[in-house]
């Protein structure tokens, strides 16, 4: 075993069991958890218990309809519920691991017309107005929580983790800002904590002595009138008076105007906070959001910060995240990327969730990477993820492949996104990508400028076109100015951009741009900058963490982010990052602009119409950003011409092309060779 993460890999003695090491494989939807079986969730969870996770928490799991995500989202209420769950936990225990089920009531957050809350106060993010429990529904909705906890223990499962934080019912009762009660469950601190501390005893009541209540508790709720530091170490004490086995934290409401979790935000940001129960409890405490190595892990552990890390997505990208951090293989281990795209923004669309960088993730009984029996001799053309992802699967399975890049280096766009501030966690996928060259002997030949002749004569089984895309150059009057500047110039560094600057496009990569020359990489990566930015007070002397006055530095550009279409610029941007990046560029004074006409570019700068009315833009540089062309000329020459030719990523489909798509279809076309 490595010697290498002392802490992280040390066991946890909880006096009635014992946790392998310090790794919880934090609470996720999955989109699973409404299936009418659990296979594919019990399948799910089997592969992270034999990656080595200490603890799986699941996705939340409801106390009854009251208290449902969305209408006939997954709950436990009866025993044939049960039943369903006994599959998860045995294959969780065949396997070697421990799991505790997570039980969620989402309070006013429920979309759902049956949703309840402490007081009548419609959430900004939900489209329903809750219904104020009377005493008897706080009474019965205890009862509920006991219920479910009792039910999980007959399912096989090693505790309950109560989500008391992130907004929902429990929190909502905490917090004066939802909270506007005047009985006995409202008014001061102790009458809003009443609810939580009367879950967890009657939950302990349900459930005896042996068996793990973890308590999720919101540290920092980022949210007006939420709680104080006093208030949150008070109610730890508590939690831990009232029979909870560990705390875990929580930050951030879902409602909070602050990003907490998105690839922007600086590694183990949050771990101060946590930090803040020692001394007051004797608990263990779990330290959460944006840990996604066992580098940082193992640093928060060392610095005695918590006791316990959570990672859900980390587990979503690397099933064997631990295993390989045991076995010394660290640089082996898909990083998540904390780009959201494919786990929660999928959800927030009533989509499965899945992972950017591992396309398998929740897809473990329908996407496998099994060995061949037919060793193929492949080329794959372009090393840009599509390519890379696809010839690292099929060399996995026993193939012999070879990647032809013109370039002479692999990665394609992912090497200019590494460069923009708060993305450079793109580095990890190529680092790993780059692991899986060598692992699995894929020949690589850079700047390769291969041509229809050559692979009609190479004779190959299969031939993959990944060729990618080329910036789309708009169709405007004065494009080749000298002001005119092609994103990926500037993003490499290779040209210099003055300090007035329009750019062309406001898909992801015009929101890049503005962020790109903005923003400093170095100086993004300090949390102390990322708290002042944002606002946050780490003292959480002010109610929920927010500090009365934002300031923000001045900008060093002044920029414009255009589009022709009408509309709020970024719509097409995903769900959970989408507002970080309009609020990133909001607060460095951007001058975003929809509906426009480009007219003309010359040395007078940008001359554009809105509205039918004529405007010139004062600019120094121009920066094309209006999105991208496949690259397939090659597969056209090759099409018809030989056998087996398949064509993956950007150069397939341009538009919208993402790395999601890119590297899910090249691990598809993979599998299936
Ligand atoms: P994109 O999202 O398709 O955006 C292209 C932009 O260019 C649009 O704003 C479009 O708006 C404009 N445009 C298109 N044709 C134009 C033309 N002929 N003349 C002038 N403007 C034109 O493409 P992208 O920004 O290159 O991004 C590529 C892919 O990577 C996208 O799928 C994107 O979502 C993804 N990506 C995502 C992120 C993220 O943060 N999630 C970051 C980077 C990239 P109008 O047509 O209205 O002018
Ligand atoms: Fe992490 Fe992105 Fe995968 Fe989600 S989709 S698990 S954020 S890498």
């Amino acid at each position: 075993m490595s010697q290498q993460y002392p802490h992280l890999l040390s066991e946890l003695d909880l006096g009635f069991t014992k946790l392998k090491n310090r790794v919880i494989m934090g609470s996720m939807h999955l989109g699973l958890e409404e299936d009418k079986d659990f296979s594919k969730l019990a399948t799910f969870y089997k592969e992270r218990a034999e990656g080595g996770v200490g603890l799986i928490v699941t996705g939340g799991i409801a106390p009854d309809i009251f208290g449902w995500t969305k209408p006939f989202s997954a709950k436990l209420t009866n025993q044939r519920e049960v039943q369903k769950h006994r599959q998860v936990t045995s294959a969780v225990h065949d396997a070697g691991g421990k799991i505790a089920m997570q039980i969620l009531h989402t309070g006013r957050y429920g979309f759902h017309p049956l949703i309840l809350g402490p007081s009548k106060i419609q959430s900004p993010i939900t489209p329903f107005k809750p219904h104020a429990m009377s005493e008897f529904f706080i009474k019965m909705t205890i009862n509920h929580y006991a219920r479910c906890a009792k039910l999980a223990k007959n399912a096989g499962y090693d505790g309950v983790e109560i989500m008391g934080s992130e907004g929902y019912l429990i929190n909502q009762f905490i917090a004066k800002k939802t909270n506007q009660r005047t009985d006995g469950w409202g008014g001061s601190f102790e009458n809003r904590i009443k609810f939580a501390l009367d879950i967890v005893r009657k939950v302990k009541a349900s459930v005896g002595n042996e068996f793990i209540i973890i308590f999720r508790l919101s540290m920092l709720d980022l949210v007006e009138d939420g709680s104080t530091i006093d208030e949150v170490l008070q109610l730890a004490c508590e939690l831990e008076n009232a029979g909870v086995t560990i705390i875990s934290t929580g930050i951030g409401w879902h409602e909070a105007r602050v990003p907490t979790i998105a690839t922007s935000i600086p590694r183990a940001a949050f771990a101060q906070i946590t930090e803040k129960l020692r001394g007051a409890v004797n608990l263990p405490i779990v330290a959460v959001n944006r840990i996604n190595t066992p580098e940082v892990a193992e640093d928060i552990l060392a610095k005695n910060q918590a006791d316990l890390v959570a990672m859900a997505r980390p587990m979503l990208a690397d099933s064997h995240l631990v295993q390989k951090a045991m076995d010394g293989k660290a640089d082996e281990i898909n990083t998540c990327i904390a780009c959201n795209q494919a786990c929660l923004d999928h959800l927030f669309k009533g989509q499965k969730a899945s992972c950017l960088v591992n396309p398998r993730a929740v897809q473990e009984m329908e996407l496998n990477y099994l060995p061949t029996q037919l060793v193929k001799n492949i080329a794959v053309i372009g090393g840009g993820v599509a390519g890379i992802s696809c010839a690292t699967i099929l060399a996995s399975r026993g193939h012999k492949v070879t990647i032809y890049e013109a370039k002479d280096k692999l990665g394609g766009q992912f090497n200019l996104a590494k460069n923009i501030p708060g993305k450079e966690e793109f580095k990890e996928t190529l680092r790993y990508f780059n692991k899986q060259i060598e692992l699995h002997n894929v020949l690589v030949k850079l700047n390769a400028n291969i041509d229809a002749d050559y692979l009609q004569k190479a004779n190959y089984d299969e031939v993959v076109i990944a060729t990618g895309v080329l910036p789309r150059v708009p169709n405007i009057d004065g494009i080749s100015h000298r002001k005119v500047l092609h994103y990926p110039d500037v993003l490499s560094g290779k040209v210099a951009v003055g300090e007035k600057v329009a750019i062309i496009g406001a898909g992801g990569i015009g929101f890049d741009m503005g962020e790109f020359l903005l923003y400093d990489s170095e100086e993004m990566l300090k949390i102390d900058n990322y708290y002042q930015e944002w606002g946050i007070d780490a003292s959480i002397k002010h109610a929920g963490g927010l500090l009365p006055n934002q300031v923000h530095e001045a900008p060093i550009r002044e920029i414009y982010l255009l589009q022709r279409k009408e509309g709020k610029l970024g719509a097409g941007l995903g769900k959970t990052t989408g507002w970080i990046h309009r609020a990133s560029l909001k607060n460095k004074n951007v001058k975003m602009l929809a509906g426009v006409t480009y007219r003309k570019i010359d040395d007078d700068g940008l001359h554009i119409t809105i509205a039918d009315k004529e405007y010139t833009l004062d600019v120094d540089n121009v920066v094309l950003c209006a999105g991208q062309e496949s690259v397939n000329q090659l597969y056209k020459d090759l099409d018809g011409k030989i056998d087996n030719l398949h064509l993956i990523g950007g150069a397939h489909i341009a538009k919208e092309l993402d790395a999601k798509f890119a590297i899910r279809e090249g691990a598809e076309l993979a599998a299936k060779l």
